[in-house]
């Protein structure tokens, strides 16, 4: 590890004072779980190191005229013992619960899994497919973008360096939006993704509606399966369609050939992972 500076600011302008000052020499901490780890490879120092873990605006599950507003420091175990999440996302607590084992799960937070921005995150499908938006705070002020723009690359999101995720929001139209999500990994536990998927849709006179189909660990970035989703979108219930959707989700996935498992291997798991979370989107309106 490289020395480099260390600062714990106890409130959010003194994090973003912090950023502006040493930008773009400067990084984020929260948890660690990641970063920590990437500290340890660096060749060269990143500067300062601003630990933004103290920040109480990151905090906090609440319901707000938005929807559901999750703040970026809220830690994956927060999520899955959260009443509101329980009630009115809890796909989200099926993601959560595949993040890693519990030391990582206590530390590891739903911010820096996003910024992270690698294809296996497990938060990401869900939220996806629920429309979250993310609300941006840098030196101008507060910005916000949907999920699927933040993400732009592996390891590469929105921020500028001198930027930090302040929280998560699922519009209040997506509250209790039926959704399912699942992860295949090589093993049960402490594994990363070789596909995640999560579906939700709503069902409305026997029809499927505002159908999302997204699928992780399958391309650069997390992405939609839009021609899968158009399969449904409108049509009435049926399982022929699931099946078919699954089928074409497969072919709007590029994942990698690598020693975790081969390309056919992976495009099996996503027709897999597609429809098992469809069922369970369907399971779930029907309950
Ligand atoms: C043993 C182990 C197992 C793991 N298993 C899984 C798994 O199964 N699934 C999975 O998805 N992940 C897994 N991870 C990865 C990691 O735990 C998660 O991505 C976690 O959510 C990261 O959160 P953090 O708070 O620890 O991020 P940190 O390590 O603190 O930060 C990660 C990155 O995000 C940036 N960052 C953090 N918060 C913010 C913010 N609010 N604004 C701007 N930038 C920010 C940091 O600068 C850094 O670049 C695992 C990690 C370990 C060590």
């Amino acid at each position: 590890m490289k020395p480099f500076d260390f600062i714990q600011p106890q409130t959010t302008d003194a994090a973003l004072a912090a950023l502006a000052e040493h930008s773009p020499n400067v990084r984020i901490l929260n948890g660690g779980t990641d970063y920590v780890v990437e500290l340890k490879h660096v060749a060269q120092s990143p500067g300062v190191v601003v630990d933004i873990s103290r920040l109480q605006d990151l905090k906090g599950i609440e319901i707000t005229d938005a929807g559901l507003r999750i703040g970026a420091g809220v830690t994956h175990s927060e999520i899955m013992a959260d009443p509101l999440i329980a009630e009115h996302a809890p796909a989200m607590i099926d993601a959560a619960h595949t993040v890693g084992a519990v030391q990582t799960r206590n530390l590891g937070t739903l911010g820096g899994n996003l910024v992270t921005c690698v294809p296996s995150m497990d938060s990401g499908p869900t939220l996806l497919a629920l429309d979250a938006q993310v609300t941006i705070l840098g030196p101008k002020g507060s910005r916000q973008i949907p999920l699927s723009e933040f993400f732009v690359f592996v390891r590469k999101t929105a921020l500028e360096p001198d930027e930090l995720l302040l929280e998560i929001i699922i519009p209040k139209e997506n509250l209790g939006k039926p959704a399912g999500f699942i992860k295949f990994g090589l093993r049960k536990g402490q594994a990363l993704a070789l596909v995640n998927a999560a579906s939700a849709f709503r069902i409305e006179d026997g029809k499927f509606k505002d159908v999302r189909i997204a699928l992780g660990a399958v391309a650069p970035v997390v992405i939609r399966a839009a021609k899968a989703e158009a399969i449904l979108e409108g049509q009435a219930v049926s399982e022929d369609l699931i099946n078919e959707a699954a089928k074409i989700a497969v072919t709007e996935a590029s994942p990698i050939d690598d020693f975790r498992a081969s390309k056919e291997y992976r495009n099996d798991l996503i027709e897999v992972g597609a429809r098992r979370t469809m069922q369970a989107a369907l399971a779930a309106a029907n309950a």
